[in-house]
């Protein structure tokens, strides 16, 4: 019952223990041997409860394993192996921060791309390289666009506050992202769906988007 008896990796373990993180919270509890069991994953969860970590430890975890598998380097296109989809700028921001914490001395490079601010910054630090992308929506669409971002090589995928998502009108962004990273075995990817809400919006989401889905309300 605490992180110490899980284990993430040496590295990601300490970083853990930086923070100061000792007993897991609830939804993390419970999701995150569902998400190392690799499993897909649909979780009620609110803010605060500890959700950033839930789905930023396994996945963390996992690239660790899985940083050298080949990928492809175009002169300009970039290949993450994680997204992590948020509806905002500010909450981008707060889960990359987050995420760098955690990926200290991992190997694992976190980048953000959020709207609203200028793209040039956010290339030249794609271009250094990435493994999990955090990014809203709009602003990920224009990478696509700009084949500045792949998103063929994604194993793992978390959509958070997805029900915020929905209001604020991006589920045909989503939708196109989505789409894009449909690929056969064995590359399949692994999917998080986070909501503070269950309606029929998201249950069609999660239908759509999640295979044999493990529900999870705390
Ligand atoms: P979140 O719901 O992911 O926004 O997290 C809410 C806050 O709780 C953040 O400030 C986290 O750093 C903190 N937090 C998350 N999990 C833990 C934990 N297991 N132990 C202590 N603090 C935590």
């Amino acid at each position: 019952n605490t992180f110490a008896e899980i284990d993430l990796g040496e590295a990601l373990n300490q970083n853990i223990r930086r923070c100061k993180y000792v007993k897991p919270t609830p939804v993390q509890r419970n999701a995150i041997p569902i998400i190392l069991a690799g499993r897909d994953l649909m979780a009620c969860a609110q803010t605060g409860s500890g959700k950033t970590a839930a789905f930023c430890f396994p996945i963390i975890s996992g690239i660790m394993r899985e940083q050298y598998v080949q990928r492809p380097r175009g002169p300009r296109t970039v290949y993450p192996l994680a997204l992590i989809l948020s509806p905002t700028r500010e909450l981008s921001c707060q889960i990359h921060d987050e995420a760098r914490k955690f990926s200290y001395q991992t190997g694992v490079k976190v980048v953000v791309a959020y709207g609203g601010a200028p793209i040039n910054q956010q290339l030249r630090e794609l271009e250094r390289g990435v493994d999990v992308l955090v990014a809203t929506p709009g602003r990920l669409v224009d990478l696509l666009e700009r084949a500045r971002v792949s998103l063929q090589m994604i194993r793992y995928l978390a959509l958070d506050e997805a029900d915020r998502m929905l209001d604020m009108g991006f589920e045909p962004q989503i939708r196109k992202i989505v789409e894009q990273m449909d690929m056969p075995p064995p590359g399949r990817r692994q999917t998080m769906l986070f909501s503070a809400t269950f309606p029929k919006e998201i249950q069609r989401l999660a239908s759509d988007f999640l295979s044999n889905y493990i529900f999870l309300a705390v």
